[in-house]
């Protein structure tokens, strides 16, 4: 069913494209309703108006709190056009159709932005603009809602054609709902955030489709980015891609996860990662040095993996970047000399961050289930000083063993469980992720080395249950190990650490990763 408009009303805070879209409907006759602001620009731009206190009686009052919160206004919006009983009550309090409402709402996020005041943001929540929106989204068999300026076209369009189609309006009371879902989801998580309330009663977790996505983890898996706003965090997010293919479902997964890991050293580093998980991670004096050092660790897997690295890539390595076929390269910066060498490699995708050092966010960590989503705390945990935390075998860490356990840790939080990580006390030696017993992971992460295992240690993301990993271990030649103890069998895992001569640090806090 084709509707004509006859009335609409307009009260837009974004107001682009609002003169040409009133002038539009202005060529079908339609009469224009509108509140302070968009009325004045409206009538400066020459198209006849009348102003909402004309049309309610009564003047916008209180600040703008209430400007269309009438019954003229939700009367006009809210009655059934074929609906005897309300065609008598319209009749009786002599009110009118309103068959379009054009609508887009407070800046609430932007006030909040900018830093805003608690008072300034609170005046910024709409509350007449979403009530219109639910109104006319509600009778959208007779009413054509708007709250998208991008929409202006189409309706115009039809409007040429005879009028609104029923599954347009259908289709734009759809995206009203979303429109006002999002809005008060901000709103609330703006208060969660003010007042520090992780877990509240219930959740609705903002979002806006950044991207569609070619496909999801797999062909057959539709799927679409979206980023939350109010997020206040350098991040896959927010990160600009310099050039290259497309981005995929699986490589923003891995981007997250390399910047991540990289996050984790103030010290020049690079991470390489395949599946989430680090084939090869190293710091170094610089981040050449570090790359090949990472390079080196497992150079068979880095093929077609992501590389990660913490300081500006400038042309040396990008030059060395450039010998390998590579996904994606992310860094905070890339310097003009590297982003001509990457020229060359159209299809090598670039990400460029910024300050990735900046504030972290209170954002948690989401993992959906069927039915259900759980939230935590996100796993931020760092060591602040290694050689404060109980060393329970006979032997103490050599400082040389310190070191590299503070690097194998960082690491290993970063490995899929079981995660046991070999290393020294700059690069890992061998990795083994998300084996399902932790023995075969030290075997895994053994058998990836290329170097030399004697010398190095080792880290395990949880407690071992048995001593059989130290065991394998020291049959490698490991020297200390870094692992947050708690078994049961912790007695038994000391005691084979003090046969083999390891010296052991416990850390009291479990990296599980799943
Ligand atoms: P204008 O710039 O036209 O003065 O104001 C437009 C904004 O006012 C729109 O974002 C609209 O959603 C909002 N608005 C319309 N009616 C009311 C109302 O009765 N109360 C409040 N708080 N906002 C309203």
């Amino acid at each position: 069913m084709r509707i004509m408009p006859k009335t609409a009303l307009i009260s837009v805070s974004d107001k682009s494209g609002i003169v040409d879209f009133a002038k539009g409907l202005k060529k079908h006759g339609v009469k224009i309703i509108s509140t302070g602001g968009t009325a004045k620009l409206l009538a400066d731009s020459g198209v006849e108006i009348i102003e909402i206190s004309e049309f309610t009686g009564f003047p916008e009052m209180l600040d703008g709190r209430v400007k269309t919160l009438h019954p003229r206004v939700h009367g006009g919006i809210l009655n059934i056009r074929d609906n005897a009983n309300h065609q008598a009550t319209m009749k009786e309090y002599d009110l009118e159709d309103i068959d379009m409402v054009v609508v887009n709402l407070y800046p609430f996020e932007a006030t909040v932005a900018k830093g805003a005041e608690h008072d300034e943001v609170v005046e910024n929540i709409d509350i007449g603009g979403p009530s219109m929106i639910r109104s006319a989204a509600k009778n959208h068999k007779f009413v054509a809602v708007v709250v998208d300026n991008n929409d202006f076209g189409r309706i115009l369009s039809e409007m040429d054609n005879g009028g609104t189609e029923l599954d347009t309006r259908v289709d734009l009371a759809r995206k009203a709902y979303s429109h006002t879902g999002v809005y008060d989801s901000i709103i609330a998580s703006y208060f969660n955030k003010k007042l520090g309330v992780k877990f509240p009663e219930e959740i609705a977790i903002p979002a806006r489709k950044k991207q569609p996505m070619r496909y999801g983890e797999n062909p057959h898996q539709d799927s679409a980015f979206y980023v939350k706003p109010l997020v206040n965090e350098v991040s896959v997010a927010t990160g600009k891609q310099l050039q290259g293919k497309e981005l995929s479902f699986n490589n923003i997964v891995d981007i997250h996860a390399t910047l991540e890991l990289v996050k984790e050293f103030k010290e020049p580093a690079v991470a390489i990662i395949k599946h989430t998980n680090p084939c090869g991670c190293a710091t170094g004096d610089n981040i050449y040095d570090a790359y090949l050092k990472a390079l080196e660790c497992d150079p068979v897997s880095a093929f077609g993996g992501i590389v990660g690295v913490n300081r500006e890539v400038d042309k040396q390595l990008a030059e060395k970047l450039g010998e390998l076929f590579l996904e994606v390269v992310l860094a905070p910066s890339f310097s003009d000399e590297a982003k001509a060498v990457f020229e060359a490699k159209k299809n090598l995708r670039l990400i460029e961050l910024g300050d990735i050092y900046g504030q972290r966010d209170l954002e948690l960590d989401i993992k959906n289930v069927t039915g259900g989503i759980l939230l935590q705390d996100r796993d931020l945990h760092e060591i602040e000083d290694i050689r404060s935390l109980p060393v329970p075998t006979k032997r103490k860490p050599t400082d040389f063993e310190y070191k590299a356990m503070d690097f194998a840790w960082k690491v290993a939080k970063h490995v899929k469980s079981n995660a046991i990580v070999y290393t020294t006390d700059d690069r890992t030696i061998g990795v083994g992720a998300g084996q399902m017993s932790r023995v075969d992971s030290s075997k895994i992460a053994a058998s990836k080395a290329r170097a030399e295992l004697k010398g190095t240690v080792m880290s395990s993301d949880a407690f071992f249950p048995f001593r059989d990993s130290i065991d394998e271990a020291a049959g490698r030649g490991i020297t200390a190990i870094i692992s947050p103890g708690g078994s049961i069998r912790d007695e038994e895992v000391i005691k084979a650490a003090d046969e083999h001569g390891i010296a052991m640090v416990f850390t009291g806090v479990r990296h599980f990763k799943h």
